[in-house]
């Protein structure tokens, strides 16, 4: 494998993850919700390698 950075997180090994939920709130109304977390590349597990 060539020892090249990831290209979705340029070789850091993290990247922004946004995850859209619908949750209730306190009537028990559905509303949508996003997520936003900076966390492990999906792409290289972390590593930083493409
Ligand atoms: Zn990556």
């Amino acid at each position: 494998m060539p020892d090249e950075p990831c290209p979705a997180c340029n070789g850091t090994g993290l990247t922004e993850h946004e995850e859209h939920t619908v949750e209730l709130d306190e009537n028990g109304n559905q509303k949508p919700v996003v997520h936003r977390w900076t966390g492990a590349c999906n792409t290289c597990h972390g590593s930083g390698q493409g």
